[in-house]
């Protein structure tokens, strides 16, 4: 079984970012930037965050973390967001989800200019989506692409399942196994036989965010498997796939941690450099 190695892979594309950034600078005066918003003091969004700020650095991009109470009013927190959108050292902006309770999703990140939104959740954005014209492409989905293309997976004519039905992840992983001409099934919830449509499938994503949920018995022999799942349990992460007697069983597996998590960042990096040299470009 072959290890989708997702810290392995962003360390390249961190280089490689950390170069382009360089010329950037040199030849244009450009310094990619990135905004993160973290609102309220979720410990697991608190460590995302902070793993986002020290990838900027290490690229070389401009970063700012802008962290607020959970209490924060509707109309403080649409203020900010504005003043980020107006300005122009920022490129990308992005909004820690899940919000605290009293915040509503949708409402915040309409707030977001479309042009700067680097994670693709605007409506805007998601139209593009799915007319198959991006802007950016959601990050995760975006990573796992990346993976399973370095790794020389085709997805073209497989048949897919992605476990899960987020905005976030399983809608985008969703589209994209699509235009890249999988036969995609997506389940979630209420699907009432998820063991026997995973192991209808070539390729795997578990994206449902229950720790352990899918194993050996879910998937067909010879499978990919990309496991998408971050649960925290006693200082040790764990993701939706069980891994037992899967190293025999499956042709590929990415893992928890150092498969799709870096991949995350990475596609971060990349969404915002293509956003700063698309406005860069468009001033000139
Ligand atoms: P979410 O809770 O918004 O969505 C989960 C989805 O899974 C829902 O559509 C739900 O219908 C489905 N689901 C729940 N229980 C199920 C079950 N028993 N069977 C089938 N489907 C079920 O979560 P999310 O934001 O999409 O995140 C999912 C997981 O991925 C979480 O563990 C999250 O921490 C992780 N995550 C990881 C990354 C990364 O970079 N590695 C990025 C985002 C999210």
């Amino acid at each position: 079984m072959k290890i989708l190695n997702g810290k392995l892979l962003s360390e390249k594309i961190f280089k490689d970012i950390f170069n382009e950034v360089q010329d950037l600078k040199k030849n244009y005066n450009l310094i990619p930037g990135l905004a993160v918003c973290l609102v309220g003091d979720n410990p697991a969004s608190e460590v995302y965050v902070r793993n986002k700020i020290k990838a900027c650095e290490r690229v070389g991009f401009y970063s700012v973390l802008k962290k607020f109470p959970s209490d924060i009013s509707k109309e403080n927190l649409k203020k900010e967001i504005l003043m980020l959108n107006a300005d122009k050292n920022i490129h990308g902006l992005l909004v820690q989800l899940p919000l605290p309770k009293g915040l509503y999703e949708k409402e915040v990140l309409s707030w977001l200019d479309p042009l700067k939104d680097v994670d693709a959740l605007t409506l805007e954005n998601k139209a593009l989506l799915w007319q198959g014209a991006p802007r950016v492409v959601p990050c995760t989905p975006k990573g796992i692409i990346s993976l399973l293309k370095h790794y020389e997976i085709s997805i073209k004519g497989k048949t897919a399942v992605v476990v899960g039905r987020s905005q976030i992840v399983g809608l985008p992983m969703f589209q994209q196994l699509l235009s890249h001409q999988a036969t995609v099934t997506v389940c979630h919830s209420q699907t009432k036989n998820l063991s026997e449509v995973c192991r209808s499938a070539d390729i795997v994503v578990a994206c449902a965010g229950v720790k352990g949920l899918l194993s050996k018995r879910d998937f067909k022999k010879g499978a990919v498997v990309v496991d998408v799942g971050i649960h925290r349990v006693d200082k040790k992460l764990y993701g939706d796939v069980d891994t037992e007697g899967l190293k025999e069983h499956l042709s590929a597996l990415s893992l928890v941690p150092g498969g799709v998590g870096p991949m995350t960042i990475a596609s971060l990096l990349e969404n915002c450099l293509e956003i700063a040299k698309l406005s860069c470009w468009n001033k000139r």
